[in-house]
Order: structure tokens, then C-alpha cells, then sequence
């Protein structure tokens, strides 16, 4: 038998995996010495002395018996000269070699069904231990500081092992060997309750005593693995109405948490599929369609058919629910206005002891903030409203490699970074509304951070088009203090990029619809029918909405009557009808006349092709929303209307030079009014423009000889008329593409932005 010594490379998510304890474990068993040890760029390397027979056997098995959370992106084996050295098989310290790149840490996972009956098995050491966590779960990117991932280089270095979690740590054969989160109630992080002035209460147990006090009404600040929560009950209307006030959230829906399937099961509709994605380990919120019988407040999500619902995903979360009988605790992120979630102690308390009445805090400090993701089906289509915990810093993966390493920053809100490193696309967490000091600083912060986890040597940067963005000037900064290529991209272009790389498609014609996005001739656009091909720098608008004037500016876009007056006024007096709705505008009678005068004087309006823009429109006709209190109100709650309703209208597009005509749609939604049912009237208007949208599409295929059509931006979160637009799409012969793994609002910018530069010739 030929013995042979070689050395293996490992790149992927191979780190807080558990991967070293699995490659020990089929080095042991295939008879094997050497060592395996962990590397500064987040891959794993192994040395194997033996015969050539056992080394393809502990190949195979590598491939094949891989810990459920590791991704394995390449192995790279090369022979060594020498005589064999190693007597055993052992887990070395970890390198600080960093010469490969495109590896990354894992995730933040929901705790583990073994942990989870450890956590209720009162024989057990770590019984009702809130932070119990093992190699198979437990917090991770928000944890680690730097690479590679060993206890002294995260947030849990402050937790020395206990001899009890030190023998299972060394223990090749238990499920906590070499866990870096490892810990007990003896020597790990410690949980406890306070005032909201941060004055300690005494209690013995003081999850479930915080479950209690959720229970009775109280708002509890809950810090959690990537930030804080702001906790409070769901059965009542006081508590949403006190956190409400506080937090100056008038409308915007909040996220619960239920205690379990079965819970969220007595008051929302729950498919297979969506209680598969509720259960999973990256335990998102996802959207669900309250049911008949909904019984919670109404204040969770006021005017909205659906709820942002997931299920417990650490020990602390389940103990809360311990004591109690709720069905569900409202699990809101703790972020002031425009700012990132707040991950430390004392901004904790700086910030919220205004808005909440105790703290549930812990002693371990977050490294790196995490938002819940949220998510919603189409039909059998998974969705991303925010892919954040749980999926990133995992990477989207890639079939071709681009050909520069490059870094995109996205657009301004509900922004993400991205790092394209050669077929993998890193997305960082949900960063938030780039508009201030605050989150420019987390989005820088985040994407350096993934730029090293990766170590990736950045050649471009890109961002949009938008002279004034945030972001741009952030993308300005960092290709003058690195040398780096800087290459602007225009935002719907972006948009469809996004959907091109996610399916591997060289060409497209592209509906991209959204509230705004500033356009290539610096108008603003939003519902626009692009031709794009992969590899290209530009793109070609084929066709696109009506141009409607915005009357007042960013005004008409808080104020959705002032949007659908400019369009209607083109066709009818309107005077009467802003005169009877006075009171939906902050000054009354005087802004009326305000905008009666703007409306006379309209050829000074901003225009937009925007479709976010004309749901508003009909969401103010209809009396569904007049105020925009928070991103996509109008037109999300004009979907909530139009489920239960159907296209009564039959509206034909009107299309004449690449527009489709969005003037008469309204008119006849205005004029129609008392005739029929609004949740009629909103189907119909959603109907208009799917149709429309698509017949364009089609039409631009069938010239340009393409043979796909492709539907993103944010308006493509609306599930009517994705679904519309598919059928119609589908029937003519056609392949109808939707995002699946980013999200095709501005959160997957970053990402298409990356690609599109990457994958050219600048
Ligand atoms: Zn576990
Ligand atoms: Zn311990
Ligand atoms: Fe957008």
C-alpha cells in the first residue's frame, strides 16, 4: 500500500460549523494521521499522513458526511515531499495564514433541537441556561471580531470555560467539542433584569419574570444576538398605543413573535412551506395572512392584511414565553428613527429608557449588529422584504466568476454593501436608511468588515447614479483613499442586474418598478421597461409609466392626495374633492388652495414615471391612505384591500409611443367610486398595470427576440402583480423571472450594482 502526505485547503463556510470536530472525526475513522487547524481567511486546513486508498475515502467523505451548516466552495489538495511526521490526528491552533479568500463565517443559527431539550432537561447542566448553544448553533458573524473564529477573537472571550464546558470542548466525541460559544450558567454570560433606569431588579429568574411583565402590558428592551428588541404584549391595544407614541411609529407594522407553530396557527394562515421557513434555522420573519379570526391587535399592523410573525430562535426567547399563556409578544428592532438597531448596554439605555419600562440585558457584548430578516410567499416564490440574520453574511453563489473584484454600496434606503468576490457575491446585513452619520458609518463598517472576512482585493466600487446619495459620496471617498476604480450604476438598471446574476441570464427585458430612483437623464423614474445585457456598463429604457407631475415635490409623496390631484386634474375639477378631504392635509382649507394653485402652475411639477407613485395615487382615491408614514404605506395597504376583490373594471391598456397611459386608470378608479366595492376598484387599478406592464414586455421581447422578462424593484414585493404579470408573461410563450435569494427592493441594489461592474470590461 502506497502511503502519501498531502496537504488539503478548504475555502467555503467552514468555520463555527463544527467542520474541524467532523474532519477529525473522518480522519480518525479512516485511519489517518496529520492535523487540522483553522486559517486567518476563515478556511480550514488539513495535513493527512496514510495510504492513498484511505485519503480518497476521507475525500469522499468530505464531500459527502459535511456538518448540515458547512458550504464547502473548493478543495484544494497538493502532495507534500517528506517523511511521515504525525503519530495521531490532532486539531491544531489555529493559523493566521491568510493567502486564500472567498471564505466566510457562518450566519447567526437558531438554537438547536438538542440544545432545546438540554435547555428543558432539568438532569442537565445547562437547564434553563438562556445562551445555551452548541456547534451546531448559537450566535456567529455577530459575535466574531476577527478571523480565524477562536474564542480570543469573539465577544465570548470574556467567558472563560468552566472544567465542566472545557471537558465537553475537548471532547472529540461530544457535540460541543471545539463549540466556540460554549458556555454555562457557571461560567458564561449572565442575564438580568432592570429599571429603565437601568437600576438592577432583583429576581431569580429574570427571563421568565420578563415574560411576565410582557405578559401584564410592560415594554421590555430585550437584548438579543444581534441588537435589541423592544418587546410587549399583542392581546392588548394600551401598550402598541404607549409604544407607538413613544416611538413615533403612527402606522408601521410591527414584527411578533409567537411562541410556537401552533400559536401563530390561531391567528394567522399558515402553508407548509410557510411554516417550513418559520421553523428553519435562520428563523425569519415572514408575512402571513392573518386569519378570519384574527384576534390580536390591531395595532400590530394596522390596515395591513398580513403579519410579520417568527418563532423563538435562542433559549431566551423560549423561557419568555415559559410563565405565560400569550400567543404571541410584539419583537420590534430597537432602532431610534434613522438609526441602526442598537446593539450596546449603555445606548441601550441612553436611547430607550424613554420608551421602555425595563431592560432585559446580558453580559456579552455584540460585535457586529443583525436585523431580523422578513420574508413573503408568492405562491411557491420565497420572497426577501430584508435578508439579514440568519442568511447573511452567506454568500449568493454565483455560476460564472466576474472579473473584478468589486464592492457596491446601493442606493439609500433600506440599503445593504456587497462584496463580488469572484462567483460569490457577499451581502452584508440590512443596514437601513443611509441618510445620516450613523448608518453611512454602519455601512461602512459592515462592508470593510466583509472585504476582510472574504479577503478580497477590491479593484471598483460602484454605487448609484443619485448625485446627492449618501452613499455616493461614501463610494467617492473610498475609491480616492484606495485607488479603487469608482463606477456609478443606474438604479432600475441595478435592479434587473440583480435578477440577471440571480438566475445566471445573459439577456432581459427587465420591469423594474419602484417608488423613485433618479434616472439617466436625472428625472425620476420608477416603471421602467429595460433591455439589459450581462457584461454591459449601460442599458437601453424601452418604455416606461406615464410622467405624472408631483405636486410639491417630496410633499406629494407623504401626502398621496396631492399625486393623484396632479393626475386627475388633467381630466376633471378637483376642487370640490381636495375641498371635502381638507382635513387629510396638515394645513387644511389654506393647503388646499396651495395646491389648487400648484396644480395651475404644473408645468414647474417634478415629473416621475414612478408605479410606487400611481398605487399611492389610487390609494389616496380610494380613502385606503392619505399619509405615508412609513416606506411603501400606501401601496402596501392598497394591496391589503384588493385581496378579497376582483377586476371588475377590465380596463384595456392604453399604450402609445413606449407609455402606458396611467391618467385614464385613475380617472376611471375616481369616477367609479360608490359604484362598485374598493377592494374592486384596487384590484382593477392593480390589474391595469400588470397588464399593461407585461403587455409592453412581451411586446420588447418579441422585437429584441428575448426570451425572458424579468419583474424587480420594490413595487415587485406586491403579490398581485407579480402574479398577474406572470400569467400573462407565461401564456404568450415566455419565461417570467422573479428574485428568490435578494431582495428586489433597493436591499439588493448593492448586489446589482456589484455585478454589473464586475462582470464588464470598465
Ligand atoms: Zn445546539
Ligand atoms: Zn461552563
Ligand atoms: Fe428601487
Amino acid at each position: 500500500m502506497k502511503t502519501v502526505r498531502v496537504k488539503i485547503r478548504v475555502t467555503g463556510i467552514v468555520q463555527g460549523v463544527g467542520f474541524r470536530p467532523f474532519i477529525y472525526r473522518i480522519a480518525v475513522k479512516n485511519g489517518l494521521n496529520g492535523y487540522v487547524r483553522n486559517r486567518g481567511d476563515a478556511g480550514v486546513e488539513i495535513l493527512l499522513e496514510g495510504s492513498e486508498e484511505r485519503v480518497k475515502n476521507f475525500l469522499r467523505d468530505l464531500k459527502e458526511k459535511k456538518p448540515p451548516l458547512a458550504r464547502i466552495y473548493e478543495v484544494i489538495t497538493s502532495p507534500l515531499k517528506g517523511k511521515n511526521e504525525f503519530e495521531s490526528f490532532t486539531i491544531l491552533k489555529s493559523s493566521e495564514e491568510t493567502e486564500l479568500s472567498g471564505s466566510v463565517i457562518p450566519p447567526d443559527i437558531a438554537i438547536c433541537d438538542e440544545c432545546l431539550k438540554e435547555l428543558r432537561d432539568p438532569e442537565n447542566p445547562r437547564y434553563e441556561y438562556f445562551f445555551i448553544t452548541c456547534t451546531n448553533c448559537g450566535p456567529r458573524y455577530t459575535i466574531i471580531e476577527k478571523l480565524p473564529y477562536d474564542r480570543e477573537n469573539t465577544t465570548m472571550r470574556e467567558f472563560p470555560m468552566c472544567n465542566f464546558c472545557r471537558s465537553e470542548y475537548t471532547d472529540p466525541l461530544n457535540r460541543r467539542f471545539h463549540a466556540q460559544t460554549v458556555a454555562c450558567p457557571k461560567c458564561g454570560p449572565k442575564v438580568y433584569l432592570t429599571t429603565k433606569k437601568g437600576e438592577l431588579v432583583n429576581s431569580e429568574d429574570p427571563v421568565r419574570e420578563a415574560g411576565k411583565l410582557l405578559s401584564e402590558g410592560f415594554i421590555v428592551a430585550i437584548k438579543g444576538y444581534g441588537g435589541f428588541h423592544v418587546a410587549t404584549a399583542t392581546t392588548m391595544d394600551e401598550p402598541l398605543i404607549k409604544l407607538r407614541r413613544v416611538k413615533h411609529r403612527k402606522q408601521k407594522p410591527f414584527a411578533i413573535m409567537a411562541r410556537s407553530l401552533e400559536a401563530t396557527k390561531s391567528f394567522a394562515e399558515v402553508s407548509l412551506r410557510e411554516a417550513e421557513l418559520l421553523t428553519s434555522y435562520m428563523r425569519p420573519i415572514v408575512l402571513l395572512n392573518k386569519s378570519e379570526d384574527y384576534y390580536l391587535s390591531d395595532l400590530i399592523a394596522p390596515g395591513l392584511h398580513n403579519v410579520g410573525v417568527m418563532l423563538p430562535y435562542t433559549g431566551l426567547h423560549y423561557m419568555l414565553f415559559d410563565r405565560v399563556e400569550d400567543p404571541a409578544f410584539v419583537m420590534t428592532s430597537a432602532n431610534p428613527p434613522n438609526q441602526p438597531i442598537i446593539k450596546d448596554d449603555d445606548e441601550a439605555l441612553r436611547r430607550l429608557s424613554g420608551t421602555v419600562d425595563y431592560f432585559l440585558f446580558h453580559n456579552r457584548k455584540i460585535a457586529h449588529r443583525c436585523d431580523d430578516s422578513v420574508v413573503r410567499l408568492h405562491g411557491i416564490h420565497q420572497v426577501f422584504l430584508r435578508r439579514s440574520r440568519g442568511y447573511a453574511p452567506a454568500p449568493i453563489v454565483l455560476r460564472e466568476k466576474a472579473k473584478h473584484c468589486t464592492v457596491g454600496l446601493g442606493g439609500e434606503l433600506n440599503n445593504t454593501g456587497c462584496v463580488l468576490l469572484g462567483n460569490k457575491a457577499f451581502i452584508s446585513q440590512h443596514i437601513g436608511d443611509v441618510e445620516n452619520v450613523e448608518t453611512r458609518d454602519f455601512l461602512e463598517k459592515a462592508t470593510k468588515h466583509l472585504i476582510r472576512l472574504t479577503n478580497s482585493k477590491v479593484e471598483a466600487v460602484t454605487c448609484d447614479l443619485h448625485p446627492k446619495f449618501t452613499t455616493t459620496r461614501l463610494a467617492q471617498n473610498l475609491a480616492d483613499e484606495n485607488g479603487w476604480q469608482l463606477i456609478q450604476v443606474q438604479h432600475h438598471h441595478a435592479h434587473i442586474a440583480a435578477l440577471m446574476a440571480e438566475h445566471d441570464v445573459k439577456e432581459i427585458i427587465g420591469i423594474s418598478c419602484d417608488g423613485y430612483g433618479y434616472g439617466s437623464d436625472g428625472e425620476a423614474w420608477g416603471g421602467e421597461i429595460l433591455f439589459c445585457t450581462r457584461g454591459e456598463l449601460g442599458f437601453e429604457r424601452l418604455a416606461h409609466l406615464q410622467r405624472q407631475p408631483l405636486i410639491g415635490g417630496d410633499l406629494a409623496t407623504r401626502y398621496p392626495l396631492r399625486t393623484a390631484a396632479g393626475i386627475l386634474h388633467k381630466k376633471v375639477d378637483v376642487e370640490d374633492w381636495l375641498m371635502q378631504h381638507r382635513e387629510r392635509f396638515p394645513h387644511g382649507e389654506k393647503e388646499v388652495e396651495v395646491v389648487l394653485h400648484q396644480l395651475e402652475r404644473e408645468d414647474n411639477a417634478i415629473m416621475t414615471t414612478s408605479c410606487g407613485r400611481v398605487l399611492d395615487a389610487v390609494a389616496a382615491v380610494l380613502d385606503v391612505c392619505y399619509e405615508r408614514t412609513y416606506e411603501g404605506e400606501p401601496a402596501m395597504k392598497l394591496e391589503s384591500i384588493a385581496v378579497k376583490g376582483e377586476d371588475i373594471l377590465k380596463l384595456k391598456p392604453i399604450i402609445a409611443n413606449d407609455v402606458l397611459n396611467t391618467t385614464e386608470m385613475l380617472l376611471e378608479i375616481f369616477e367609479n367610486r360608490g359604484k362598485y366595492s374598493k377592494a374592486d376598484l384596487a384590484y382593477s387599478a392593480h390589474a391595469y398595470l400588470a397588464k399593461g406592464l407585461a403587455t409592453l414586455a412581451i411586446e420588447k421581447a418579441l422585437e429584441k427576440n428575448v426570451k425572458i422578462v424579468g419583474f424587480s424593484g420594490g413595487v415587485a414585493c406586491n403579490r398581485i402583480l407579480t402574479l398577474i404579470m406572470r400569467k400573462i408573461v407565461e401564456d404568450s410563450g415566455l419565461k417570467f423571472l422573479v428574485h428568490e435569494a435578494v431582495p428586489p427592493g433597493d436591499g439588493g441594489l448593492s448586489f446589482g450594482q456589484a455585478v454589473i461592474v464586475g462582470f464588464s470590461n470598465f
